[in-house]
């Protein structure tokens, strides 16, 4: 798990370093006026990159949320084409409302891929907020403006964005909501789309100009690239069962080892008796133990599920020695901790250890282990095969031990 959760924090950083940078750039006057036109071609490259990734990943929701920055984008790039004369005014109140709604009602629908009755929904809610947008725009009245225009906050709390009040208002419900839902349920939700529309918000709340809103969609675009490419590095490489990197991982992470390292595999003991006895789904539990506590492995070991109820530790550079060290600790604190089983109508709280002694039903749980070093002319795989022997050997041996070769 806690490689996951680095991943996710850098996700996090890298969009509001992303925004930060973007926002600096602009303030300070850092790009010259005349590269706002290259940047403009460069969003549009982008958000098509992107929408084409989405639609590509089957992502139904960046691929709605995509279609809101390219329109406006294409609004002010073609100010007399599709209306008869684009208002600034009309585009600073249609433009965030519409997004920051579009974002809002999107964000709530569940994700079930684009190529679906669901994904069709989803995509005709878009386009039907877009439609709405441009009759808006096209059609943008005074008496439009002045019902938007309404105050509705404290002067001084309206002050602070140069929109509306009731744009600046739904967007704070709409950046929340997205949070909120993202920090609930983290491991479903996108984190994207609240940094998709944290960025465009900063060009419609506080920036007001065209060229930050086309800084502001490139950097949407190029956040929506990078949670894309994050999920298909996790598709590929990340076990979805134990959140630890899996075997494709392990074939590359082989194409990378220097002479010398050493290979551990690791096989839980009697797993099936486990299945069978206790169901699946506690068997699914007791491999995320096992891959937890793996994890902890001394001496700079990383671990991988090679598959099925078996891991894989790599030490880089490391002798032997130090790493059979390393996993005979983490075999004792396995042996020790057993499998705690926790019964349907209890409350998910562990029991206390000393005060419901009797309520513990610990299941004995242990695993046995494989070593083997690197040794001139042999390959990683070879190294495995030698690693699997002395793994089939540490089980001939009455399991719950670890045997080297
Ligand atoms: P040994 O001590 O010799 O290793 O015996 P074992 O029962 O652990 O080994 P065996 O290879 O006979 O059984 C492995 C079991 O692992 C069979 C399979 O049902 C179970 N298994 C493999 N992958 C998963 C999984 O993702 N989840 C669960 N719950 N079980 C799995
Ligand atoms: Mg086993
Ligand atoms: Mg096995």
């Amino acid at each position: 798990m806690p490689y996951i959760k680095d991943k996710f924090y850098s996700f996090h950083m890298l969009c509001f370093g992303a925004i930060l940078l973007g926002w600096i750039a602009f303030e300070g006057a850092l790009i010259p006026n005349y590269a706002y036109y290259f940047l403009w071609q460069s969003t549009f490259v982008f958000l098509l990159l992107a929408i084409a990734l989405s639609i590509y990943f089957n992502k139904s929701k960046l691929f709605v949320l995509l279609l809101f920055p390219l329109f406006f984008n294409l609004a002010l790039a073609f100010p007399t084409t599709f209306f008869n004369k684009l208002s600034v005014t009309a585009f600073w109140h249609i433009a965030p409302l519409c997004t920051a709604l579009g974002f809002l009602i999107i964000y709530a629908l569940q994700e079930r891929g684009l190529f679906s009755s669901f994904g069709l929904v989803r995509s005709s809610i878009g386009l039907f907020f877009l439609m709405i947008a441009y009759t808006a725009l096209k059609n943008f009245s005074s008496e439009m403006q002045t019902a938007l225009s309404s105050s509705l906050l404290p002067a001084s709390l309206g002050k602070l964005t140069k929109a509306s009040d009731f744009v600046t208002i739904l967007s704070v419900i709409s950046l929340s909501f997205i949070l909120l839902i993202s920090l609930l349920f983290e491991a479903k939700s996108q984190k994207a789309p609240f940094w998709m529309l944290f960025a465009q918000m900063i060009a419609f709340l506080f920036l007001h100009d065209k060229n930050s809103f086309i800084l502001f969609s490139l950097i949407t675009s190029l956040i929506a690239i990078a949670a894309l490419s994050h999920d298909a590095y996790r598709m590929a490489y990340i076990d979805t069962l134990t959140g630890i990197p899996g075997r494709r991982a392990l074939e590359e992470a082989f194409l990378r080892l220097s002479s010398h390292y050493t290979i551990a595999m690791v096989d839980i003991d009697f797993f099936k008796k486990f299945n069978d006895k206790f169901g699946h789904d506690i068997g699914d539990d007791v491999l995320k133990l096992i891959a937890t506590e793996l994890s902890h492995v001394k001496n700079g070991g990383k671990v991988f599920r090679y598959g099925g109820e078996e891991f894989t530790v790599l030490f880089r550079g490391k002798k032997k020695e130090d790493c059979i060290l390393a996993l005979e600790e983490i075999r004792e604190s396995i042996f020790k901790r057993g499998f705690v089983l926790r019964d349907k109508e209890r409350p998910t709280k562990a029991p206390h250890p000393i005060r419901e002694k009797k309520a513990i039903k610990k299941e004995r749980l242990t695993v046995s282990i494989g070593v083997a070093s690197s040794s001139k002319g042999k390959s990683p795989e070879e190294i495995v095969k030698i690693a699997d022997n002395a793994l089939y050997q540490a089980k001939e041996s009455g399991r719950n031990c670890l045997i080297s070769l």
